[in-house]
């Protein structure tokens, strides 16, 4: 995700994401102040939070269990759930721009990973049935968006199982407590589901926390006059054959998180092709006028050159598709990584003095978010830190500012803000998730480089982003200290614990 500068990047402050009512600060701010009351180690560290959940494996293991209605995520307890990992999500369908209702049947596969005797999936519309392996199941939707299901027979751990449900309703009612930018949004003549840390609960039911990423195929049935965008290639847009309705088929090759997929329903303009040995497909909203959509094709058809200047850094690109797609429904946000097809704001993405910048700190999100992902959302560092760091990585290879200068003028610039230090790395708490980790991330990134040196920071670089999986900051740290002889604690301490700006030492990664 990023957000668009005003007229020149100031640091924090200026955009805020939306403030949830849950926000659970007191209960932090007693953990942060006990994680700072002791000799700060990596050894220490990794013990923050409570990962994984482990509340339901002290029972037999032969003996089935219910599963959590969350994925033990301390910033968003009922994101995920617990007890199964998915794999594909299969979704069917079908929007009526009339009404705005839209009616739906997914199959989700996954594999039990404790013996089960319910489970949970997110979903926010209002549910007909639910089959578990084709036996119809109990069900009941509690709070917002916890689908409880009880199927037949238990599950038992380690067996693959099928859920397959059926839903309808109209996304534009749902109204989450305290929410202030819901994901789904309609615009004129338009309608799009898009947002983080979430989204896919206002169209299909899944496991909805980035712990858990699956591979997505969409098939999105709209009036004729309509297109349908969302992630992974087009495998078809007529595949229903029926003479007022068009069915648009998307299939990811690789899995993703369910925050990095999107749909949008409305009038688009697509361009197809292959670059680099991938297909891509852009879209741009027909509202755009033929001059700006010429502009926008413009600077998402940079997509294939910005992924070759990635990939010199981050080492392969991990998906099979490109793309780009621009709606014209207004978002909080200035862009958003959406899996093999990044959602740009068209006003960002005309803004001459800043596209660039976004379409690399999307497109590095490909590696950095989308295939390696968070174990848990207060590891946002390794998503936005990585992006950002990226474009200052990007430019200095293009001969532009070193990426030294930038980590000098934009500490210059916060190191009297105390309150934009005062947002941690470690914890910046769900409220200020998306705010200092843009600028205090890169500058942290840079100066580890100081540290480590180019020949070790470069090749923890490229392993990070070609390992894949699921990662915690934890896990960051302590991949980076095995590839150094230097302590790196005291570096970490600085950049990543402490409320303050380091001191502009050699040892913090400064050149002095
Ligand atoms: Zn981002």
């Amino acid at each position: 995700m990023s957000f668009q500068p005003p007229a020149h990047w100031s640091p924090p402050g200026a955009y805020r994401p939306p403030r949830y009512a849950y926000v659970i600060a007191a209960a932090l701010a007693v953990l942060l102040v006990a994680a700072l009351a002791v000799p700060v180690t990596i050894a220490v560290l990794r013990s923050r939070g409570d990962w994984p959940p482990t509340g339901s494996r002290d029972v037999p293991p032969s003996t089935a269990t219910d599963g959590a209605n969350g994925a033990g995520d301390p910033y968003f307890p009922d994101y995920g759930s617990s007890g199964y990992d998915a794999t594909q999500y299969t979704v069917a369908v079908d929007f009526d721009p009339g009404d705005q209702t839209l009616t739906g049947r997914t199959v989700v596969a996954a594999r039990a990973t404790e013996s089960l005797s319910s489970f949970y999936l997110d979903l926010a519309l209002p549910v007909s049935r639910v089959r578990v392996d084709e036996v119809d199941a109990a069900f009941a939707l509690e709070g917002f968006q916890d689908l409880r299901v009880t199927p037949a027979t238990p599950i038992a751990d380690g067996q693959s199982f099928t859920v397959t449900v059926e839903y309808a309703g109209r996304p534009g009612t749902l109204r989450r407590a305290g929410m202030d930018e819901p994901p789904w949004r309609a615009g004129t003549d338009e309608w799009i589901v898009v947002g983080e840390p979430e989204s896919s609960a206002w169209w299909f039911p899944a496991n909805d926390h980035p712990s858990d990423p699956a591979l997505l195929d969409v098939s999105i049935r709209v009036p004729k006059e309509y297109q349908a965008i969302s992630v992974g290639r087009l495998a078809g847009k007529d595949t229903a054959e029926e003479a007022d309705f068009d069915t648009w088929r998307w299939v990811t090759s690789e899995s993703l998180p369910t925050y990095a997929s999107f749909l949008g329903i409305g009038h688009y303009e697509l361009r197809e092709g292959e670059a680099d040995g991938r297909p891509y497909v852009y879209a741009a909203s027909t509202r755009f006028s033929g001059d700006e959509r010429a502009k926008l094709f413009a600077a998402m058809e940079r997509t294939p050159a910005l992924v070759r200047e990635l990939e010199a850094f981050a080492g392969p690109y991990p998906y099979s598709e490109i793309g780009g797609f621009v709606p014209a429904t207004p978002l909080w946000f200035a862009g958003l990584e959406a899996a093999t097809r990044p959602v740009y704001v068209g006003d960002a993405l005309l803004n001459e003095g800043y596209s660039d910048e976004l379409l690399v700190h999307e497109l590095a999100h490909m590696w950095f978010g989308d295939h390696v992902t968070l174990l848990q959302w207060n590891d946002i560092f390794t998503n936005e830190a990585f992006a950002s760091w990226a474009y200052w990585e990007v430019v200095e290879r293009r001969g532009g500012t070193p990426a030294d200068a930038q980590l000098d003028s934009t500490y210059d610039r916060t190191r009297d803000e105390p309150d934009f230090w005062r947002v941690t790395m470690i914890d910046p708490g769900p409220a200020r998730l998306f705010d200092t980790v843009y600028t205090r991330g890169p500058m942290t990134l840079q100066a580890l480089n100081n540290v480590m040196g180019d020949r070790s920071f470069d090749a923890l670089v490229r392993s990070w982003a070609q390992g894949g999986g699921t990662r915690s900051l934890e896990d960051f740290m302590v991949t980076a200290q095995a590839r150094t002889s230097v302590d790196l604690t005291p570096f970490f301490r600085q950049w990543l614990f402490d409320p303050d700006a380091p001191e502009k030492t050699e040892a913090n990664g400064f050149d002095g």
